[in-house]
């Protein structure tokens, strides 16, 4: 599943090459997650001004309205001047005088959607409940540790919820806590502000360190359709169940926690 850094070197990919762009056409192939809501014919003629990120959103300003995207389980954005024959994959394209965005989605579990401004109630719903972007100044110790003291539910379920902080996914919570010593399972709502200022830092660690990666591949990911994999961060916790710790050498644990796998160092991880 691509997470915040994957979605963020994605918008990077192709953001200053769109920005100005005129709208040719544009297609839909099967139905994604969510639909377009709107006749994509009513596109064409319309600029692209600029690509933001929300989240693990994508938006795509037009000079009139907005396309938000999301790549979901599987999907991969490419932009580029080869206007290849739509795959049996590809269920989105977005066709401009700079280039073709396509959408590449084999699970389907991706969206465009149309919102005539972000105040439209589609936008809303999809981008309102989200958290603080984990790597702006607005993610900052005080109110942080403020919003974990008022949720009791484990902190690896805090982080993956998104409404604190956003787009920290279940391999960068996992490696996050570990970085900061601190136990999946604790209550967020105990966590005192020194741990919580350690676990800020190790977020934005981590996710600075897989945009780093990430951003480093770059040049090939302009065309990276089905790229979607996870850039290869050197995971310490991560899927690594029975093996030594890297820091200690304890055998790493493997939990559930709802429905997804967390990984821990026992000894490292305090609770
Ligand atoms: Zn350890």
């Amino acid at each position: 599943m691509p997470e915040l850094p994957e979605v963020e070197v994605t918008r990077l990919s192709f953001a200053e090459r769109i920005a100005g762009a005129r709208i040719l056409s544009a297609r839909l192939g099967k139905p994604l997650r969510w639909p377009l809501g709107i006749d994509p014919q009513v596109l064409a003629g319309r600029c692209v001004k600029a690509v933001r990120r929300r989240g693990k959103y994508l938006l795509v300003d037009l000079d009139e309205g907005l396309l938000l995207l999301h790549l979901g389980m599987s999907g991969a954005l490419s932009f580029g001047s080869h206007r290849t024959p739509a795959g049996v994959h590809d269920h989105f394209d977005l066709d401009t005088d700079r280039g073709l965005l396509r959408l590449h989605d084999p699970r389907r579990f991706g969206a465009v959607v149309y919102a005539s401004s972000e105040a439209d109630p589609l936008a809303r719903k999809l981008l309102g409940g989200l958290g603080v972007e984990p790597l702006s100044d607005g993610f900052e110790l005080n109110a942080f540790h403020q919003g974990l003291r008022q949720r009791r539910a484990p902190i690896k379920q805090v982080l993956l919820a998104g409404d604190l902080v956003v787009g920290v996914g279940n391999i960068y919570a996992s490696e996050a806590l570990f970085r900061a010593g601190i136990r999946p399972t604790v209550a967020a709502c105990r966590l005192s502000k020194p741990r919580a200022e350690r676990l800020r830092v190790a977020i934005r660690d981590v996710l600075a360190r897989a945009l780093q990666v990430g951003g480093s591949t770059l040049r090939d990911f302009s065309n990276a359709q089905g790229q979607s994999g996870y850039f290869q961060l050197e995971m310490l916790v991560y899927d690594r169940a029975g093996q030594p710790c890297r820091q200690c050498g304890t055998p790493i644990r493997q939990i559930r926690q709802g429905q997804r796998s967390t990984f821990y160092c026992p000894a490292c991880q305090k609770p």
